[in-house]
């Protein structure tokens, strides 16, 4: 092996003792070429945020910025510049998501400089880097496209030098720049694509995504207290996995490491001897994951126009398209269809509506949940359905959407949001009851 990209999500740099933990990992690794990517701070993020609106907010994530520089012996010159240019910046006047973009970039960046210090500290050659002047996206603030074939340029003439030259790039995950040099971010958990981006783009052989999970487990851990650890996913597997709530891993994350045939390695930092998660492209063993994805909303639309006609699925997708609005989970009738969808302004769903209104009968349901299977037992053990829906009927979960799809790995649920923890928690029961391993 030749060269690693090391991902360091917030938690494993939260606080003196976890950055050291950081170090000791890097430090033990022997491929000669080594790549670091770290977020900010667990929390940071979200307080840079809040300080937009409300400025004494500030406070907090620079008293987490000094504590983790004087916890580590490191000077805390450098987080009184970054500081002074942060209320500066605060100043600003710029449109709301730009703005965002530019505060929140802050969190990265002081880890950048922060760890790579440390790192330096304990006799490594690691040197901060800023992906702002590597990852090249487009201007869609809060959630920007990257450019390949720029971000490629960039990462070979700023990041190839450095390993050539024998340093440890320590680069801030989530941020970017467009073309005209404003910073932009890759959505929020956004870190691990800078990791699996960046690696694809320089050849790496693996990248390995460091949390405070022991990798990709059978349920959120912190739900379900049962929850197994998967040793290895398919892609597929992951994909699915990462699009309807694991947050483990971001769900745009995958395609650069898909399409470089990378693999990604999930390993906890608080438990390094955990051999952790492989997902890569051949299958893996069967096994099983429960997800659930909170605060969906379903859009349904019906009109008897839908009998028959042509064309009106591609007129419903073209108006989320137009709201910038990724749809999760599709399920028609002859005469009605619903959508799902997230992560929208309370502000602009009036006029999603109305448009939607243009189409026939429309409306909005709030506060509902996904929970999602993903297994190939579902293909394979198909006496598993009876059990799932009697079990559903037992606890008295209504179902209000399902859909069953992707090579028949995934069946997705659609339930009100009270009903979320307790569906999971009694179908992860019932897959750990069928098929114990
Ligand atoms: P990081 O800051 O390292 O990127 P995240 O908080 O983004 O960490 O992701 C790790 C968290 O993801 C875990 O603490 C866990 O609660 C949650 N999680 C959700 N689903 C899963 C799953 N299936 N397996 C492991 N962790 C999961
Ligand atoms: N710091 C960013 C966030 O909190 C990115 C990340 O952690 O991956 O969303
Ligand atoms: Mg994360």
């Amino acid at each position: 092996m030749n060269t690693k990209v090391l991902k360091f999500g917030g938690t494993s740099v939260s606080d003196g003792d976890a950055v050291r933990r950081v170090a000791a990992i890097v430090a033990k690794d022997e491929t000669p070429r080594k790549l670091v990517v770290v977020s900010a701070q667990s929390g940071v993020t979200t307080t840079l945020l809040r300080a937009i609106a409300e400025p004494a907010a500030l406070d907090a994530a620079v008293e987490r910025w000094c504590n983790l520089a004087r916890e580590l012996g490191l000077c805390a010159d450098v987080v009184d510049s970054f500081a002074e240019e942060l209320r500066r910046d605060l100043q600003r006047k710029l449109p709301r998501e730009q703005k965002a973009d530019l505060i929140t970039s802050y969190g990265e960046r002081v880890s950048a400089v922060i760890v790579s210090g440390y790192l330096r500290q304990v006799g490594l050659k690691a040197v901060a880097a800023d992906g702002r002047d590597i990852i090249v996206t487009d201007d869609n603030f809060g959630n920007a496209r990257y450019d390949t074939t720029a971000t490629t340029g960039r990462a070979e003439e700023i990041l190839l030098t450095l390993l050539a030259a024998g340093e440890i790039p320590v680069v801030t995950g989530f941020i970017g720049a467009d073309t005209r040099g404003r910073t932009t971010t890759l959505g929020r958990g956004g870190s691990d694509l800078t990791a699996t981006l960046l690696a694809a783009c320089l050849g790496a052989d693996v990248v390995e995504i460091w949390t405070d999970a022991d990798g990709v487990m059978s349920a959120d851990p912190r739900a379900v207290r049962e929850a197994k650890l998967i040793a290895r996913l398919s892609y597929d597997e992951a994909v699915e996995l990462s699009n309807f709530g694991a947050r483990v891993l971001f769900n745009k994350s995958l395609p650069p490491a898909i399409r470089a045939g990378l693999p990604v390695h999930v390993r906890n930092t608080f438990n390094p001897s955990s051999p952790g998660t492989v997902i890569a492209a051949d299958k893996a063993p069967a096994n099983y994951a429960v997800t659930t994805k909170s605060n969906v909303r379903v859009a349904t639309v019906a009109t008897p126009e839908m009998v028959g006609a042509v064309g009106f699925l591609a007129r419903l997708f073209g108006i989320f398209e137009s709201f910038d609005l990724s749809v999760d989970v599709v399920s028609v009738s002859e005469a009605s269809v619903s959508v799902t969808f997230n992560n929208f302004d309370d502000e602009r769903e009036a006029d999603l509506l109305s448009a939607l209104r243009g189409l026939g009968d429309a409306d909005v349901k709030r506060n509902r949940s996904i929970v999602a299977v993903i297994s190939r037992y579902l293909d394979e053990e198909q006496a598993i359905f009876p059990k799932i829906f009697g079990a559903l009927a037992e606890h008295g979960v209504d179902v209000e959407m399902i859909s069953y799809g992707n090579r028949e790995i995934n069946l997705t649920l659609i339930v009100d949001g009270a009903r979320e923890r307790e569906t999971l928690q009694f179908i992860h029961k019932l897959f750990e009851d069928n098929f114990r391993r």
